[in-house]
């Protein structure tokens, strides 16, 4: 996995960008205005070799791959060009792939003529509707019946004024000079490739519009002052950015995961261009509304620059049609080909429904690895693959039904055979070094083995808790402690709880009241903390104690790992909604040696900060997928009113579809903050984003699916009958939790946008 440009595409980024800044202005893009066309902007690029990058030497361009013809159309994104670039490069290479009969069209473009433009739609009566780019094109390539032609026209299409003024015309193909490029399945095959070029291509253009955008209105938010303060500190205007960065920056690794898929695994591409358009223009179109909001009734002034953005966004989108369209396309990709396999090269589940289960009868070993690639590159490659095969084969022996269903009857989320045997294994100490008796795996492999236990079933929270304190203990733990409790806990001998939140100290953790007062080497708590998960399993709890009331409240605090078999602890169980056991602790003139101390005195923020950043790195995508799993598997069972499964149902289609994206949004800014780790950084900000969009989904989809049941979705687990065995019930209420604990939305989404987009402080 890697998750960068190549040096050659940053260069390629930076003089496509250089040369834009200078020649696609706002004044520019503004006189382009209505047809969206500037010949000097085209001409600066045909000079560039843009329209011909992805066309082979053979042909006349320059060799290049989508993932470079990407870095272009984000540039073009992100400046407003107004050219049909996209559509010219897409064409471009569809041409070449039939260079006999379009060398002539190619050499034009070599020397800098006008673009080409494709229909994206079928030709009906030998008319094609709203080409983008053809009211500038001299050329357009279309699919008439069976035939995929290159029309040449002696006069160009005329345009009418539209939303995102763009160079789009309907096209008369019966007049001009005609020649078939291919017909029949070669001439089908060539024209969905090219949409699906097209598709990947312009979800890169919608991320480059909608971070400009969204950069446009949170500037304007910082600079905008109302009530005194400005208007960026406002919750209302933060929490939607948050919301908003999160979103476009799981539409960027999805673009790109598009182009990749389509640079080396062209035999099932087309899911992930599908999803890519679907939920980059989501995403831009409500970046680019939110930030026109944010201005406020100068927003709507067209002197603003922003509404350029809000209505190429919108109209962009419509191209393919009404994209709930596109959502119906996507639900035949992925369900209606039942010999689907993984997408090679993915490497891992890219979607649930193609995707390689024990169960589905399918092995994981039909998924070939890539050789990594440089740039974007997505798959894990072998050592990663091995190494979740090996804990796959594990979890397929020691998650049965027995031990789901028996963290389900008890609401402990903790199993000890499991963990036991996981130790024994050499999993919870798999990413940890040699010295404490690790097996080094890298935060990939972890965060593979963290997804194929929740993909499992496998009740985890034991392992989760366990692992955070560990992990702070190695950062900020004592030599002891790395020597005592780290083993103990690698070794499953040891589970913690954390005792950070109180009545009075939810969200404002650093509230804390519980009182730890030294005398010597021996310090004395008393207080009580609310919602100690495992307190009733753990050796250790992870206090959070006040140590300093007269220093700022955060600079009070003090970490202790006590032993949960101290005199003065007392244990109260919570059951909850969502089935699981919690507990009310309480700690009564409690005394530990301060070699259970974590962390300076008054330095506990610190250390609560480094494992709050554990906390939410957790690859939660696996809960998500087998959400989904729970709703295929009723839709294709459960009969529809009018007749057929479920799964042949449009809204049922619609709903799984939309999940299917968020799941895979959701999978990506999990895999990243997990790389970043890889690459020696700790994803604070990230890592946040991916716990924000995957607990929110999480909910978005529990929700949709239950609704999707409807009167049946009532029944629960147990009962005889219950659609997907009761599990979408038990799961709408279980996942409200997700996003309250580890940070609530609320609390990720200020830390996002104070620290991820660096808007003011909150007053
Ligand atoms: C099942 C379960 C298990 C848990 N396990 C543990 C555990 O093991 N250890 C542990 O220490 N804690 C645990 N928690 C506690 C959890 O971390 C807290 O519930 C969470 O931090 C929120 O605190 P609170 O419940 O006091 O809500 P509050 O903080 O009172 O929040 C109430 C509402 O106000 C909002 N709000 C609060 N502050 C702000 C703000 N600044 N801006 C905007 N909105 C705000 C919140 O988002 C929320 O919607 C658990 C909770 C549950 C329900």
């Amino acid at each position: 996995m890697h998750l960068q440009l190549t040096e050659e595409q940053d260069s390629l980024r930076d003089s496509v960008a250089r040369f834009l800044e200078k020649a696609s202005t706002v004044d520019a893009v503004r006189e382009a205005e209505p047809l969206g066309w500037d010949p000097r902007v085209w001409a600066g690029l045909a000079l560039m070799g843009v329209p011909l990058l992805g066309v082979s030497h053979e042909h006349g361009g320059s060799g290049a791959d989508l993932s470079d013809l990407a870095v272009v159309a984000e540039v073009c994104g992100a400046r407003l060009a107004p050219a049909p670039v996209v559509e010219a490069m897409v064409a471009a290479r569809l041409l070449a792939n039939f260079p006999e009969p379009a060398v002539g069209v190619l050499a034009v473009l070599a020397e800098g003529g006008p673009p080409v433009a494709i229909a994206l739609h079928p030709v009906v009566d030998g008319q094609a509707r709203m080409v983008p780019g053809a009211a500038v094109s001299s050329a357009i390539v279309a699919l008439d019946g069976p035939d995929l032609v290159l029309v040449v026209h002696d006069d160009l299409p005329s345009s009418s004024a539209n939303l995102g003024s763009a160079p789009v015309a309907d096209v008369d193909l019966t007049t001009g000079t005609r020649v078939v490029l291919a017909s029949g399945e070669r001439a089908a095959s060539a024209h969905a490739r090219a949409v699906d070029e097209w598709r990947a291509l312009t979800a890169r253009w919608f991320v480059g519009l909608g971070r400009e955008a969204q950069g446009l209105g949170v500037q304007y938010a910082k600079d905008r002052t109302q009530f005194d303060v400005p208007v960026g500190s406002f919750q209302s205007v933060q929490h939607r950015f948050a919301d908003l960065a999160a979103d476009l920056d799981g539409a960027d690794l999805l673009a790109h995961k598009a182009v990749w898929t389509l640079d080396v695994a062209d035999a099932t591409a087309e899911v992930f261009p599908t999803m890519a358009f679907w939920f980059a223009g989501d995403a831009a179109q409500r970046a680019a509304a939110w930030s026109l909001h944010v201005h406020g009734g100068y927003g709507f002034m067209e002197e603003y620059d922003i509404q350029l953005h809000f209505r190429r966004a919108k109209a962009t989108r419509l191209l393919l049609g009404d994209p709930r369209r596109e959502l119906q396309h996507l639900a035949g990709c992925l369900w209606d080909d039942p010999t689907t396999g993984p997408i090679p090269g993915s490497g891992h589940r890219p979607t649930v429904g193609i995707t390689v289960r024990p169960d589905d009868g399918r092995s994981i070993d039909a998924a070939p690895t890539t050789a990594q690639r440089e740039g974007f590159d997505f798959s894990l490659g072998p050592d990663v693959e091995a190494f979740r095969r090996e804990v796959r084969t594990f979890l397929a022996t020691h998650v049965t039904d027995e031990v789901i269903e028996a963290a389900h009857r008890t609401g402990t989320v903790h199993d000890r055979g499991l963990h036991q045997a996981m130790a024994e294994a050499g999993w919870i100490s798999a990413g940890w070094p040699a010295e404490f008796g690790g097996q080094g795996r890298s935060p990939l492999e972890m965060n593979a083995l963290t997804e194929e236990m929740y993909l499992s079933g496998a009740p985890v929270d034991g392992l989760g808790v366990a692992s955070l304190v560990a992990h702070t203990l190695l950062i900020d733990g004592t030599d002891w402690q790395k020597r005592t409790i780290i083993p103990e806990i690698l070794t499953g001998r040891a589970l913690c709880c954390l005792g950070y939140s109180e009545p009075d100290a939810g969200s404002d953790v650093a509230a804390c009241a519980t009182r730890a007062i030294r005398d010597g080497d021996e310090w004395t708590i008393n207080g009580q903390k609310m919602f100690t998960t495992l307190a009733h399993e753990a050796r250790y709890v992870f206090l959070l104690t006040r140590t300093n009331t007269s220093v700022a409240k955060h600079k009070g605090l003090t970490m202790f790992v006590v032993p949960m078999d101290r005199p003065g602890i007392s244990i109260t169980p919570v059951h909850t909604m969502g089935g699981e056991r919690t507990n009310i602790t309480y700690y009564d003139d409690v005394t530990v040696d301060d070699k259970y101390r974590v962390g300076e005195v008054d330095g506990g923020w610190q250390t609560m900060m480094t494992a709050l950043v554990f906390e939410r790195n957790s690859a939660w995508y696996g809960e998500l997928v087998r959400l989904l799993d729970h709703g295929l598997g009723w839709a294709r069972s459960a009969p529809s009113p009018a007749g057929g499964p479920m799964i042949d149902d449009p809204l049922v289609r619609e709903r799984l579809a939309r999940i299917a994206i968020g799941n895979e949004v959701s999978n990506l800014l999990g895999w990243r903050a997990a790389w970043m780790a890889s690459e020696g950084t700790l994803p604070g900000v990230e890592g946040t984003m991916a716990k924000l969009f995957t607990t929110e989904h999480y909910q978005f989809a529990a929700n949709e699916l239950l609704d999707a049941l409807g009167i049946d979705g009532l029944t629960r687990h147990g009962d005889p009958g219950a659609p997907a065995d009761g599990w979408i019930e038990a799961i709408y209420r279980h996942c409200q939790v997700t996003t309250i604990y580890g940070g609530t939305s609320e609390i990720c989404r200020g830390i996002i946008a104070e620290r991820g987009l660096q808007l003011p402080r909150n007053r």
